[in-house]
């Protein structure tokens, strides 16, 4: 017998209807390309929406049509992530921080119509003009006034100007959940990115989800800051959580330096912000050196890569900034866990506490995981057993846009390429990617771990763990050490501050340091460039 409730499609316009009707009045702030602060409401956001929503349709997109945008985290983004969804074509993000001949081949894989760009990339997107074969729009996110007057892209379009020659009458397409609503490629460190495709069902569960309290604990009395950008994962979800729970929203443009940042987050009230480690170190970096704190900051979100417990350490004890580390992936919308201690750890001493933060954390309800051995055994929930972390969910990729690279799933379930621990209670953590995994003597010595212990020694800014080859025991571990500005720092400090934290024969064979480590795209130590740089580095004697 089936129940006897309502079925309605999970769309992404029905969050911007819910904003629009229940948080009209609450603001959205950005900093523009202009060099201003623009400010509006969810009103106007979803009356604008909707315009742009009238004008992509005139220039020709249809349903399932992919429009792009290489644009930072602001306004005009957010409406075209509601027009372009909501009116049943498909947004693809691109990341302007790719090489030039890769967003050209991901534009034409993905066979983009329109593009829309932030002033920012008028050189970028003139260098790739002509790998645009599908392109047939390009738009410019400003108004006329700041138009170019001169520039090699033929019929150049004011985004401006298309949301004037419409009006705002226009009624949200009932769509079918499962259709296609946004595109973004992973980072393709190695061959070429592949496209992952979420639907509008997808991308409402996981915005039920990431809002929930023990997540990203958002609602309407926050005030949130993605530093995170919208033009990768969908800035973690971000732009339809602040209109599912109606927060106020505050858009940091292209300025992400520390100082920008603080200055928004205070200027603006800022309760809640999300972004990678290597962002906070700057903002730290910043905050410690002028003696300043944060007035209304009370959590951040941290993912991407692994934030060491000397990030969380600062943040919680130095600023009473509270860290949610959260854990990932393009091809999971992107949450998959958030970390967040039950209240059995308040009894724990702060450096057990520590140890439980550092971990990736619980996942979110919806998301199913499990570890597995060489041979695709599941492995035990005991915090010690190792092995292939797979997921499956609701917002999980089963395939890749075009079927690229094969059907990805083991028996149903997604395999992470990420190496990790779980729990009894349920708390995974990332010990590695499985190609950066060192393997010594036979054995697996985990980068995270050690990383992780560095990153505390006074006087290091960013450390990252590499294998090198060792005639005797294949691979040994190598730390890549960036000191902070001014530090004096040699080897015998780092080595004796890991000394009796880590298993001797963990402990790194040296050190070395460096002005700065290689990151991609998203922010992320580039591991297999610095291997590649240290590939014919010989170990000390022992
Ligand atoms: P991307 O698809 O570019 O978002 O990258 C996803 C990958 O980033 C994951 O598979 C992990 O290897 C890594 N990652 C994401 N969050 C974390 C985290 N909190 N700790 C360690 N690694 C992470």
């Amino acid at each position: 017998m089936n129940g006897l409730m309502m079925q309605q499609p999970l769309l992404i316009s029905s969050l911007l209807v819910h904003a629009e009707r229940h948080h009209g009045a609450q603001e959205i702030v950005s900093r523009r390309t202009e060099g201003d602060l623009h400010r509006y409401t969810f009103r106007e956001l979803a009356r604008r929406a909707r315009r742009m929503a009238k004008a992509i349709q005139a220039l020709g997109v249809g349903q399932g049509d992919r429009v792009a945008t290489l644009a930072w985290n602001g306004y005009r983004h957010l409406e075209l992530y509601y027009a372009v969804s909501g009116s049943g074509a498909v947004l693809h993000t691109l990341n302007p921080r790719l090489h030039p001949d890769q967003l050209g081949w991901i534009v034409a894989n993905a066979e983009d119509r329109v593009l829309c760009f932030d002033q920012t990339f008028l050189p970028l997107v003139e260098k790739v003009a002509p790998l645009l074969k599908s392109v047939q729009h390009v738009v410019l996110l400003c108004d006329r006034t700041h138009m170019p007057a001169r520039c090699s892209i033929p019929n150049l379009l004011c985004y401006e100007d298309l949301i004037d020659a419409h009006s705002d009458d226009y009624a949200w397409p009932q769509l079918d959940e499962n259709l296609a609503s946004s595109l973004c490629y992973t980072s393709g460190t190695t061959g070429n990115p592949k496209g992952v495709l979420y639907s509008h069902r997808s991308t409402v569960l996981h915005t039920y989800a990431s809002a929930l309290p023990d997540a990203l604990n958002l609602s309407s009395r926050d005030t949130v800051l993605p530093v995170v950008p919208m033009f990768h994962v969908n800035a973690w979800g971000l732009p339809y959580a602040a209109c599912m729970v109606g927060a106020k929203v505050v858009f940091p443009g292209a300025q992400l330096d520390g100082a920008s940042l603080h200055e928004l987050f205070e200027s603006e009230r800022v309760t809640v912000s999300a972004g990678v480690p290597t962002v906070w170190q700057g903002l730290l970096t910043h905050v410690e050196a002028h003696g300043l704190n944060f007035s209304t900051m009370r959590r951040t979100v941290i993912g991407g890569s692994a934030c060491s417990p000397a990030m969380i350490r600062s943040f919680e004890e130095q600023y009473r900034v509270q860290v949610l580390h959260a854990w990932g992936m393009t091809e999971l919308s992107p949450l998959g866990t958030v970390c967040i201690l039950q209240p059995k750890h308040a009894e724990l001493p702060v450096d057990a506490q520590l140890q439980v933060q550092a971990k990736q954390g619980q996942s979110l309800f919806g998301i199913d995981m499990k570890i597995v051995d060489a041979h695709g055994q599941e492995l035990p929930w005991d915090g010690q057993a190792s092995g292939e972390l797979l997921v499956r969910g609701h917002w999980v990729a089963q395939s890749y846009f075009r079927g690229e690279g094969g059907d990805p799933l083991v028996d149903g379930w997604f395999p992470t390429g990420d190496v990790s621990t779980i729990d009894a209670d349920g708390y995974m953590q990332i010990t590695d990617r499985a190609k950066d995994v060192i393997k010594s003597g036979g054995e697996w010595i985990g980068s995270i771990d050690i990383e992780n212990i560095a990153m505390a020694c006074p006087g290091v800014a960013m450390a990252a763990c590499i294998g090198v080859k060792h005639p005797k025991w294949d691979e040994r571990p190598l730390l890549v050490v960036v000191p902070k500005p001014g530090a004096q720092l040699g080897k015998a400090e780092v080595l004796g501050f890991l000394s009796g934290k880590i298993a001797k024969w963990w402990t790194p064979d040296d050190v070395v340091f460096v002005d700065a480590i290689p990151l991609g795209a998203t922010g992320k130590m580039l591991k297999h460039k610095l291997r590649e740089s240290f590939k014919d580095y010989l170990m000390p004697a022992a």
